[in-house]
């Protein structure tokens, strides 16, 4: 049976969404679980949430520290928040939007990966997960910036599970495709028809279905994948 029974794990962005999902699950398979979130989390019970923007290293730091001080390891992280931005083509795309979606999808999952690295090295253990997107696998319409950015995402997973594979510490990105969250279109909306028409399965995702695939990649059933960009998108990029 996959558990994380033992293991502490760290998920940024957990407060909503998708990420919220990711930590309640590995709370449910045993795991110690800390959620860092620039938001203030309503209560999740059993899970430590601390205040945190993934964009600034030093908090980083700060919430890795905080979690090693639960068992003294750090098992998993999984970097789940991104900057969504604006809905805009490269002619639009002002640099402040890029910056930002630099600075929280890519350099946010580098300050966090660099900061636990350190322990999962000692460990000679360790799973991180980068939560992409579609958009990190196949182009999107108006989304310069959050496109290139969750591409970009590919390549670092791909680095890191490469340079840190002989350390015992796997990498792996999951690109969900259209989950149904607050962010998300609503049914009824064009986008969100536009959305299920992309997939097999006619229709969008829940956060759970996307925590699941999560859950594997933490485990230590997946102990022999690593540098794999997995989508969860109900077929979208295999059409
Ligand atoms: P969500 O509901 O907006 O949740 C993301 C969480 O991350 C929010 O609580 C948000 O706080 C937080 N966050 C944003 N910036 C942060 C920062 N700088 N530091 C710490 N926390 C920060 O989004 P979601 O739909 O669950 O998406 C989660 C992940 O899945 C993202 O990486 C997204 O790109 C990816 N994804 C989602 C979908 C989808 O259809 N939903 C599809 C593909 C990929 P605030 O509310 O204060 O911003």
């Amino acid at each position: 049976m996959i558990h994380l029974n033992g293991k502490t794990a760290i998920v940024t962005g957990g407060a909503n969404g998708i990420g919220r999902a990711i930590a309640e699950l590995f709370r449910d398979a045993g795991a110690s679980v800390v959620v860092a979130d620039i938001e203030e989390a309503s209560a999740m019970e059993g899970i430590r949430c601390l205040c945190a923007d993934v964009s600034i290293s030093a908090d980083a730091v700060r919430v890795v520290e905080e979690a090693l001080a639960v068992s003294g390891r750090i098992d998993v992280l999984c970097n789940n928040a991104a900057y969504l931005g604006q809905v805009h083509g490269a002619l639009e795309a002002d640099e402040a939007e890029f910056e930002r979606c630099f600075a929280v999808s890519l350099m946010g999952t580098q300050h966090f990966t660099k900061a636990v690295l350190p322990h999962m090295i000692r460990q000679q253990s360790g799973s991180i997960i980068n939560i992409s997107s579609v958009q990190g696998m196949v182009g999107a319409r108006t989304s310069a910036a959050y496109t290139s950015l969750k591409h970009a995402l590919a390549g670092y997973t791909r680095s890191v599970a490469y340079d840190y594979g002989l350390h015992g510490v796997r990498c792996n990105a999951i690109c969900p495709g259209a989950i149904q969250t607050r962010i998300s279109p609503k049914p009824g909306d064009e986008l969100h028809a536009r959305q299920i028409g992309k997939t097999f399965l006619g229709r969008t995702g829940d956060p759970r279905e996307v925590a699941y695939a999560a859950l594997f990649l933490a485990s230590d059933a997946s102990s022999y994948i690593t540098g794999a960009i997995i989508p969860v998108d109900g077929g979208w990029t295999a059409m």
